[in-house]
């Protein structure tokens, strides 16, 4: 066997904001690899912009992490408290002449930024110092350290998605790796963490593929093995442009809001530009069996809301009712100021069979339980008032002692009641369970109205009834 290796691999997000639902996914199929292989899924937090990194946003992206379930194995590495170690690498690839000193100063930066414009390229450093001796450095000036890229031949990333990636050499022009006030810029950092961590499979964002290429660079300079590569082509909007603010939620966080299930996101995720066959839904056990790079597509895929909110209904159909109620409480809890009590959850709890056919979201779920929360009188939504006019009134008038008289409370016995007096009435069972739904929930769709009169516990339904009949 030619590598025995055990598989490391990594997310490196930046805490600049949310986690975003493409690092999300990345995330993802770094784990799906790492676990498949029972290797180390890492964590590294990329701070080294002082600015712009915030502690709000990595405590973020710990629990985007681990609410989609994506638990990191051992510490978290951060980037910026390992510059000192950056600076070290910089100074070792100054001793084996692989990087140099560069002196050049703003005004003849502008001019070769000029002379690229003019002919159209991009901004490229002409190399004035790569051969200089140290003698000519100018007094009282800072020198950046510049990479000495090599300026002839090929650089190939190997890459897992994309395939063989050719870079001509002389196109990577000398990148600086520490700027003139000592810091370490970001391919410098990455490389040497990723190196330092031990990484040997680097699945992230094909942003980064040419990156990718001034990276491996680096590496053979430090005589260092290069990782395997995989760039995940980025998530694109359902009209095909990148996916931004206008499509609608971005963050991963946002999902979790709207009522989606871990389960869900990681079979959405997973699918999203990555395959197996045709298979559409499927656990995170047979992703973590099925995973592998060479199936994630080369091409931007797409993401559709309304596939995750179907594939969302499933799940939660799939669900146990207990959890679901329980995640649905905590969820409203916390963004609208449920306040409920150990009767509602058990309420919630015997409705939920009914009430979870209908939903696709937790939303959904807390929608459905409304009539569970609602206090008498009930507010009558348009369709139920409509529903209750001067005839279904005196129907239910009429049903009301036959339900009064009834001792044991249960579905199946008040149905029985109703039937007989449907009977009785020479009515569909419909036209007297519509109305009856209508006073008992407020609302014209609701779980099996038999059901929701058994929930509602004996005083309150009849009551409920007896409100719209008075
Ligand atoms: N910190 C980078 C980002 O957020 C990722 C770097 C990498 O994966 O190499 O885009």
């Amino acid at each position: 066997m030619a590598d025995q290796k055990q598989i490391i691999t990594r997310f490196a997000p930046s805490p600049t904001g949310f986690l975003h639902i493409g690092g999300g996914r990345t995330a993802l199929f770094s784990w799906l690899y790492a676990r498949r292989h029972n290797g180390k899924f890492l964590l590294r937090i990329e701070d080294t912009d002082r600015e712009r990194s915030t502690e709000p946003a990595i405590e973020a992206i710990f629990e985007g992490l681990r609410w989609l379930g994506l638990e990191w194995d051992g510490d978290v590495t951060y980037q910026f408290a390992q510059q000192a170690r950056h600076r070290e690498v910089a100074d070792q690839l100054m001793a084996t002449g692989h990087a140099y000193h560069c002196y050049a100063s703003p005004e003849e930066l502008d001019e070769m930024r000029a002379k690229a414009k003019a002919e159209g390229g991009p901004m490229k450093y002409d190399g004035r110092w790569r051969d200089r001796p140290a003698s000519d450095a100018p007094a009282g000036v800072k020198p950046v350290i510049r990479f000495k890229s090599p300026n002839e031949g090929e650089t190939v990333v190997r890459d897992h998605v994309m395939g063989d990636v050719t870079f001509a050499n002389a196109q990577l022009d000398d990148l600086i790796i520490v700027r003139s006030d000592g810091t370490p810029t970001y391919n410098l950092s990455v490389v040497v963490d990723d190196h330092d961590m031990g990484v040997t499979h680097i699945i992230r964002g094909d942003d980064h593929l040419t990156n990718a290429g001034r990276q491996s660079q680096i590496y053979k300079a430090m005589g260092w093995d290069v990782p395997e590569f995989a760039h995940v082509p980025l998530i694109h909007g359902p009209d095909g442009a990148k996916l931004s603010k206008r499509h609608g939620a971005l963050g991963v966080e946002a999902y979790r809001d709207l009522g989606y299930l871990p389960e869900a996101m990681r079979n959405y995720l997973a699918r999203l530009g990555w395959s197996h066959g045709d298979d559409e839904i499927f656990s995170t056990d047979q992703a973590l069996a099925w995973f592998d790079l060479e199936h994630i597509g080369r091409s931007p895929s797409r993401f559709d809301f309304a596939k995750l909110e179907n594939l969302n209904g499933h799940y939660i159909r799939e669900a146990d009712d207990t959890r679901l109620a329980d995640d649905t409480i905590a969820l409203m809890t916390r963004i609208d100021g449920w306040n409920v009590d150990a009767d509602f959850r058990s309420k919630l709890i015997a409705s939920m069979p009914g009430i979870k056919e209908r939903a696709k979201t937790l939303l959904e779920i807390a929608k459905g339980a409304d009539f569970l929360r609602s206090a008498r009188p009930l507010a009558l939504d348009e369709k139920a008032a409509k529903l209750l006019d001067g005839d279904t009134k005196s129907l239910l008038a009429r049903l009301l002692p036959r339900l009064e008289a009834r001792n044991e409370w249960t579905a199946s016995g008040i149905e029985d009641d109703v039937r007989a007096f449907a009977e009785e009435e020479g009515q569909k069972l419909g036209k007297i369970a519509q109305p009856l739904r209508a006073a008992a929930t407020g609302q014209t769709v609701s779980p099996p109205i038999f059901d929701v009169l058994a929930t509602l516990g004996r005083d309150e339904a009849l009551g409920r009834i007896r409100d719209q009949v008075a």
